[in-house]
């Protein structure tokens, strides 16, 4: 019998194993595909409000840093000041699980299928028998519906070009995309393109217009949450990360929430604390706010080319 179990092993599962890890408990972690496999932009923010992302990134980890950022609304640039970092995905997930492994936790590449309760313990795939689950499933979560629990999700692109750049920038433009928007952030010897959207189909269309005569490596589409986050706390069971749409509903972004609200998960699990009452008290109202932010720039005023001198209150 497994005290607890962590369905996926991104960003979420990760800093829950390694904050269980840490306490004493040793978590068995599942997951379904090797590590960097998830489609990302790679690009974090350096803090997340009062948070750093450096105790969760070896060296090797970082790609490159960069102190502004860019947006090229309609065709005109507008620089934000502030610090990112361009990650290799894989070397960041494998460094935290070989840390999270050396502290006791345990891992194991396997999907989950099926789920259900037995008593007062769940039972995966029929064979593994559990006290508390926690499902960092990422945005098509199974463990979210079993718990019964539905978010909204956007669809994002993001491939491979040969290039540089200096600053990472995001592409707000109708033509290309609606209600979302394109990227090209900067890594060690490539860039990474992306187009993120509402609808699958718009954005299909808008990666094709954006990368029309680019050569693209390695092109792989995903869900992203795009709603408020569901319920994530039941009995014995917690949802985080993008399974539980822990996510910046106005950038799409959401691998610092996903380490802050893993990790958070962890201290609740082993101190008996409410999760739910921990991650609301850290990010609740922010994520309210950007929410409410999100509903008034890609739904309307992104369609405004005036509007370019209003972005610094949005992003
Ligand atoms: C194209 C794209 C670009 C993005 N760019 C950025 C960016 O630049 N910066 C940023 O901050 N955020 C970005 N995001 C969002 C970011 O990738 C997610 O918010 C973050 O990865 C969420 O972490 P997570 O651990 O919750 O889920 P994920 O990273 O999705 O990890 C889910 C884990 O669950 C496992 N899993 C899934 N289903 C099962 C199953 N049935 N059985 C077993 N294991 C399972 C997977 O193997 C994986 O280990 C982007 C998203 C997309 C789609």
């Amino acid at each position: 019998m497994e005290e607890v179990t962590i369905v996926g092993a991104g960003p979420a599962g990760l800093a829950c194993a390694k904050g269980l890890a840490d306490r004493g408990i040793k978590p068995l972690v599942l997951h379904k595909d090797w590590f960097g496999q998830k489609a990302c932009g790679d690009l974090v923010e350096e803090e997340w409000f009062g948070h750093p992302v450096f105790p969760y990134l070896t060296p090797r980890a970082v790609e490159r840093n960069f102190d502004r950022f860019t947006i090229n609304f309609y065709g005109r640039n507008f620089a934000r000041k502030g610090r990112w970092v361009s990650i290799d995905r894989g070397e960041f997930e494998r460094a935290l699980c070989e840390e999270a492994k050396r502290r006791g936790a345990k891992f194991r590449l396997e999907r989950v299928a099926r789920i259900r309760r037995k008593g007062k313990t769940f039972l995966i795939n029929d064979r593994i028998e559990t006290k508390f689950l926690v499902g960092a499933d990422g945005a098509d979560s199974v463990v979210r519906s079993f718990l019964g629990q539905e978010i909204e999700k956007a669809f994002a692109i993001r491939g491979y070009v040969k290039g540089d750049r200096e600053s990472p920038t995001l592409y707000v433009d109708r033509g290309i995309i609606e209600g979302g928007y394109a990227w090209i952030f900067p890594k060690r010897k490539l860039l990474n393109v992306g187009v993120v959207g509402r609808r699958v189909e718009e954005v299909k269309r808008g990666w094709r217009k954006f990368t029309r005569g680019m050569e693209v490596r390695d092109a792989k589409g995903s869900f992203v949450p795009c709603s408020l986050p569901c319920k994530t706390e039941f009995e014995n069971a917690i949802l985080v990360g993008d399974a539980a749409g822990q996510i910046n509903p106005l950038s799409f972004a959401g691998i610092n929430l996903s380490l802050l609200c893993g990790s958070l998960a962890a201290e609740a699990i082993a101190s008996s604390r409410s999760y739910e009452g921990l991650w609301r008290k850290e990010v609740y109202r922010r994520l309210r706010i950007f929410h409410l932010k999100g509903k008034i720039f890609w739904g309307s005023l992104m369609k405004q080319k005036w509007a370019g001198h209003l972005l610094r209150w949005f992003f």
